[in-house]
């Protein structure tokens, strides 16, 4: 989804909105392309005190954060709320997994240790992980939170100085972590906020003194800032959409497979790019599908899912539902006419299902990013995994069954490459990576874990030989 409808200028202020009553709830001015050169200048200058700070102690600053954030986890929450949308447990469940990363990054002191061996004789060889310098973040609408932390901690740990450029959607929440972060312990200049849309990420993106940029956002946007960085030598990490798929087979256990299917296309509404968006329904799983088709009616807009983030973006889910319909698709759970208690001017939609959608349709191809789950039916496993592996995007996909060759098999096959076996958001937590492939991610690495680290340093190499020390016959 596209930000450019709501461009502000730079210096003006732009509104925030609820986009569960569609009213404004605050304003955060946009950063003139002077404000980013400066924030960046101030990271620069902050940059020589923090990355010889030992890590032993930068780690500190990430163990008193994680303390505050829990400490006001229930008013984090209701503003990451308010901004975004999500239910209150929604928010608490995304921010509490951000600072499972924190905890990670806490570790740094042991994650961080360099190698050292003799190569020849009287030959050593040691390798140093140091930091980048100034490092660049652009996050998406979708975790307030939770994706500005999957980079804080280690971008920082690791002893770099951060810009973070949030959505535009969700600033609200940013600004409390950077003021968590400086009540923490973190020297002020270490870690800039701006704001912005397309002009302030170009500008920051840009600036000779960024040595690298994690983004995270949709596809389109992913390679714009990947080619844009790397022209100019930059390190640039940036994961994009998805599509993905859940392959259901006849035997998966009923219970099981139908909640985790229907949580997974309708949790966050959808706007996470760990959903489910596409159920491969591979011979008879009628039942199942009844289950799902049942539990769905029971989701209550308002009370189990909130809204989606903008007009806009309900205009296009709404949009892909019709043009399915008009394509012969059968509308099965029908959340278009959703509706809230009490009068609101919010951005409401239920969860929907499409049966008998073909591959070929857009809801079928596309990024959604609502609650809407398009299922193609098909006579055979082979066929499924065909269209699982024509997608273009690879973040994520599962398969439900209870037949662990099959579950082996569907597993060593997909396309994405966070793959779930009887679990619809199969999210690597710490200390796995997160991160797809194909147009869901462009550069090379992951953004948390392992990968995080090495995105965020680099290595000195000293080789080293000393003379025989018994020569010099000073120590007898
Ligand atoms: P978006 O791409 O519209 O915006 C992401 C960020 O890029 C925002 O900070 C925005 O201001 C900026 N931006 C927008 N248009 C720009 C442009 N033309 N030039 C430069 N910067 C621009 O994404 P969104 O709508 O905020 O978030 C939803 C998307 O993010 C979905 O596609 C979703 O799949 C994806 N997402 C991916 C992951 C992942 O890990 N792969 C995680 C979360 C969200």
């Amino acid at each position: 989804m596209s930000t450019l409808l709501s461009e502000t200028a730079a210096g003006e202020p732009h509104a925030i909105f609820n986009p569960a009553t569609g009213q404004v709830i605050g304003h955060v001015k946009w950063s003139s392309a002077e404000e980013i050169d400066s924030a960046v200048q101030n990271a620069h200058e902050a940059f020589p005190a923090w990355s010889s700070t030992p890590v032993k102690k930068r780690v500190q600053v990430l163990y008193r954060l994680k303390q505050a954030i829990e400490s006001n986890l229930d008013k984090l929450a209701k503003l990451c709320s308010a901004e975004n949308g999500k239910t209150p447990a929604e928010a608490r469940a995304g921010i509490t997994k951000g600072v499972e990363v924190i905890e990670y990054a806490a570790s740094l002191p042991q994650l961080v240790v360099g190698g050292y061996l003799e190569v020849s004789e009287g030959v050593t060889c040691r390798t140093i992980r140091e930091p980048l310098g100034v490092v660049a973040a652009v996050t998406p609408f979708n975790f307030p939170v939770m994706v500005p932390l999957w980079i804080i901690p280690l971008a920082l740990g690791c002893g770099n100085t951060l810009v973070l450029k949030p959505s535009e959607h969700v600033p609200l929440s940013a600004i409390r972590l950077r003021e968590l972060l400086i009540e923490s312990g973190l020297p002020e200049g270490a870690f800039q906020l701006v704001h912005g849309g397309r002009e302030a990420v170009e500008r920051l993106i840009e600036h000779p003194l960024i040595k690298a940029a994690g983004f995270v956002g949709s596809s389109r946007v992913a390679q714009f800032l990947y080619e844009r960085g790397t022209r100019t030598g930059k390190r640039i990490l940036a994961l994009g959409g998805a599509k993905n798929h859940l392959l259901l087979l006849p035997d998966a256990d009923l219970a099981l497979s139908a909640q985790n299917i229907t949580d997974s296309f309708t949790g966050s509404t959808g706007q996470r790019c760990m959903a489910a968006s596409v159920l491969l329904a591979v011979g008879n799983v009628q039942g199942i599908i009844d289950k799902i088709a049942e539990m769905t009616r029971g989701i209550v807009p308002g009370r189990d899912i909130g809204p989606v983030i903008s007009a806009e973006a309900l205009n296009k889910i709404l949009g892909y539902i019709d043009q399915a319909e008009a394509d012969g698709a059968t509308v099965l759970v029908d959340g278009r006419r959703a509706k809230v208690e009490g009068p609101n001017e919010g951005f409401w939609i239920g969860p929907t299902i499409l049966d008998n959608v073909k591959p070929e349709m857009p809801a079928a191809r596309e990024e959604i990013f609502g609650p809407v789950l398009s299922i193609i039916r098909t006579p055979t496993l082979k066929e499924a995994l065909a269209i699982e592996r024509g997608s273009p995007y690879g973040n994520a996909a599962a398969v439900y069954t209870q037949n662990g060759a099959l579950a082996k098999l569907c597993a060593e096959s997909f396309n994405a490459s966070m793959i779930g076996i009887n679990i619809g958001v199969p999210v690597p937590r710490e200390p796995f990576s997160f991160g797809g492939r194909n147009r869901s991610r462009f550069g090379y690495g992951d953004i948390t874990g392992q990968g995080a680290i090495e995105f965020w340093t680099q290595t000195r190499k000293i080789t080293e030989r000393w003379g025989d020390y018994k020569i010099a016959g000073w120590i007898s």
